[in-house]
């Protein structure tokens, strides 16, 4: 396995704003929120026994056990109930998954079953159902019936089940059991609301509308002449609350309901269905994610370009507004000491410390990274200038977008702190904004996206002749090859570097996602050295002795001999110095002359 698949996005989640509701309204929503959030927080408690983890494999059934024993409140519309009941199963579906990935599980596995195919799978397939890795947490081996593992015997069943308890233990022992806090939002399946349209009310008509007829047949009207209402139920037995939609818009299927508490209105999140543009046949890419540019591709072309100099903006505003709050803070807390009921230091608690501005800063930014996170992706997978069919204005020919796109796997968020004024919440938000968009484009333009393994990607030299792996070529944003033992010298741009890498790593069959660093380590220490024997080897035959075949005492003859091409000047290689130049023109000539003095002053320190 040297590369893992990434899920392949079937929808889109749009969202749509209401018009500022009234305070009846607002008041049921909350009344809504606060009855689905006490029936999802229950029935979360009652799914945090193993035991019961087989309820996770079938909505339906958990909703009926939780009926027959009576765990539904009353004066509660069922419906609403039910829905808590499928959401409490869904968190925890997510929180098992999201325990498996931190906890590196799939990984450990294929590290431990590595002799053993048979054992490697049946412990995967224990992963498959909730209710198995339940069986496993209770000390019990999943009885699984497949014909693939029937050679496996029971002892070694066992022994498997015991490595995976011990291991699903340890991983969520770190993470507290998923309960439902916030009274912000829920779920409705398509039995728990109603949509329809009215024509706007004429004040609410913009003046120049002029004698426009929209189309209410396909529910399209973009100038305000109609209304769209989605009709949800409410809190009591056969409640409704009717929402007005700012636009008009398809909403079917599942939709979500999102309060925000500082607006009047809520929003309602629909979900889409990804039309696929079909499978892609382009060269394959790689891209390295950046933070001052969301991405640079494996041809060293920067997509999302600015980031940077937003995300930097938006840290030393939310840093200085600290500091000043910090100040006011220690304002108020003397005012009080001196009198408890200072008017003043209320004032500036309400006026100046409350989170409204400090909120909205924060959307700003994450909505900037959001809007060049999509742009360098849909670069990346359409081409650049390219936009989604959506647009409508995009040669979308299927050679111009990569077949396979490799990038690093975020959800390790393996330490690359490139910036230590951004923060860690900031560039874990980025990170998984960053993988969705790629995941949403990539199974739009039937690109085959895949995680590769990142380990040295940014200190191994992209030279496929050289290969040196050190912290000092690299510095800072510069590449610079310091191979001691020939002149490489190759010099670039680090995260194009690391780009190229990755590409490699699509078809390496020694380095797969999850082989360890360490091991990656190793496995480029010995590539490298190989070649470096193999170079030094051509060279010590004297010249006219036909011992391995080799003819005459130039270095890149007797990599010729040994099946390997010269190199040439490739990539975007900068010359710095006047030596460097012939070399760059000329590599054989300059390997010829000034190797061979490199080799006997090597001689001589072996000596
Ligand atoms: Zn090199």
């Amino acid at each position: 396995m040297s590369s893992k698949p990434m899920p392949l996005a079937k929808q889109r989640t749009v969202r749509l704003q209401t018009l500022p509701l009234s305070a009846h309204k607002q008041q049921q929503i909350y009344e809504l929120l606060h009855a689905f959030r006490l029936a999802k927080d229950q029935f979360l408690v009652e799914l945090a026994p193993a035991k019961t983890w087989g309820f996770l494999d079938s909505k339906r059934g958990f909703r009926d056990a939780m009926k027959k024993a009576g765990a539904y409140p009353a004066g509660v519309n069922v419906h609403l109930v039910d829905q808590a009941a499928f959401d409490a199963v869904d968190t925890w579906v997510r929180h098992i998954e999201s325990v498996l990935a931190t906890g590196d599980v799939k990984a450990k596995i294929w590290r431990r079953y590595r002799g053993d195919e048979l054992q490697r799978r049946f412990a995967y397939t224990c992963l498959n159902r909730y209710g198995w890795i339940g069986e496993i947490l209770r000390g019990q081996v999943p009885v699984v019936g497949s014909k693939e593992l029937a050679g496996l015997g029971e002892k070694e069943r066992t022994q498997v089940a015991r490595y995976l308890h011990r291991v699903l233990r340890k991983a969520l022992s770190k993470h507290e059991n998923p309960r439902a806090h916030a009274e912000r939002s829920m779920s409705l399946d398509d039995t728990l609301y109603t949509t329809f349209t009215t024509s706007a009310p004429p004040a609410a008509r913009p003046a120049r509308l002029g004698t426009h007829t929209c189309d209410p047949e396909h529910r399209r009207c973009r100038q305000g002449h109609m209304r769209q209402y989605v009709e949800i139920i409410g809190c009591e037995p056969g409640a409704r609350i009717a929402l007005p939609l700012a636009g008009v818009s398809h909403v079917s299927g599942n939709i979500g309901l999102v309060a925000d508490e500082d607006a009047d209105g809520v929003a309602i999140h629909v979900v889409y269905p990804v039309k696929a543009l079909g499978e892609a046949t382009g060269p394959d890419e790689s891209i390295d994610w950046g933070v001052t540019e969301v991405c640079t591709d494996a041809h060293g072309i920067k997509h999302g370009h600015g980031l940077g100099r937003l995300l930097e903006e938006f840290t030393e505003k939310n840093n200085a507004a600290g500091k000043a709050r910090g100040k006011l803070h220690a304002t108020t807390r003397a005012l009080r000491k001196v009198n408890p009921g200072s008017r003043k230091a209320r004032r500036i608690a309400r006026n100046n410390l409350g989170h409204k501005k400090q909120a909205r800063w924060r959307a700003r930014a994450q909505s900037g990274v959001r809007t060049l996170s999509g742009q360098a992706v849909k670069e990346v997978v359409y081409g650049a200038g390219n936009r989604t069919r959506g647009r409508g204005r995009v040669p979308q020919l299927a050679y111009q977008r990569p077949r396979r796109l490799a990038a690093e796997d975020l959800s390790h968020l393996r330490g690359k702190a490139k910036s230590k004024k951004l923060s860690r919440i900031c560039s874990t938000w980025m990170r998984s904004e960053n993988q969705g968009r790629m995941v949403v484009h990539a199974s739009i333009g039937g690109v085959d996206a895949k995680t590769a393994n990142a380990a040295y990607t940014s200190q191994t030299c992209p030279e496929p002749t050289c290969g040196y792996v050190s912290r000092d070529n690299r510095q800072g944003d510069a590449f610079h090859c310091r191979n001691p033992y020939w002149d490489c010298n190759w010099q670039g741009d680090a995260d194009h570097v690391a780009a190229m890498n990755l590409l490699a790593r699509l078809a390496d069959r020694e380095i797969g996602v999850y082989t360890h660093h360490t091991e990656v380590k190793t496995i480029l220490d010995e590539r490298f050295r190989r070649r470096r024997e193999s170079r030094v080897g051509a060279r010590a035959v004297p010249q006219g002795t036909a011992g391995n075949g080799v003819q005459g005492a130039c270095v890149e003859d007797g990599a010729t001999a040994h099946g390997r091409t010269p190199s040439k000047p490739r990539g975007p290689r900068l010359v710095v110095g006047g030596g460097d130049a012939t070399d760059s023109q000329s590599p054989e000539h300059a390997a010829c002359s000034g190797e061979t003095q490199r080799l006997e002053s090597e001689k001589k320190r072996r000596a």
